[in-house]
């Protein structure tokens, strides 16, 4: 699949690979409900926090979903589904899923490895820095809608 369709996963980061490679497999399960599942891969850039520098980084992720739909109980589903409502068209917008997935994928601070980042982290006078964890999570947004 081109990255090119992510537009919101381009924003988040600096660069997306041009591909992302999809595996993916749709089957009815012993119960009859609607699966797939697989595994999804791409390499984007990000800013390390600390030096600003340009940072590699591979997103490598399986999923399983389950497709579902209004009047479907989720609660009856099995745990190791993740549950994937249909849209008005009675269709799962694939595009869209996949692209959630991967920004949810991206760390909450990128950072190069201590060794491999321009500024030394012992040198630096930690009363400058605004501690990472304090900072709100762009995607806690995107995180609760998924879990409704
Ligand atoms: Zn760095």
């Amino acid at each position: 699949m081109l990255s090119s369709g992510m537009v919101r996963l381009a924003e988040v980061v600096e660069d997306v690979a041009e591909h992302v490679n999809i595996n993916v497999k749709f089957y009815k399960d012993a119960q009859e409900f609607n699966v797939f599942d697989g595994e999804l891969s791409t390499s984007v850039s990000l800013i390390c926090q600390r030096c600003n520098g340009s940072l590699a980084h591979q997103i490598n992720m399986s999923f399983c979903f389950v497709v579902v739909r209004d009047k479907d109980n989720v609660d009856e589903l099995p745990d190791v589904y993740e549950p994937v409502e249909v849209n008005d068209h009675g269709e799962v917008d694939l595009l869209q899923l996949f692209e959630d997935e991967l920004i949810l994928a991206l760390p909450l601070v990128a950072l190069h490895d201590e060794q491999s980042c321009i500024v030394d982290a012992s040198k630096l006078s930690f009363g400058k820095i605004e501690p990472a964890d304090e900072r709100p999570n762009p995607f806690g947004v995107l995180k609760e809608l998924k879990r409704d």
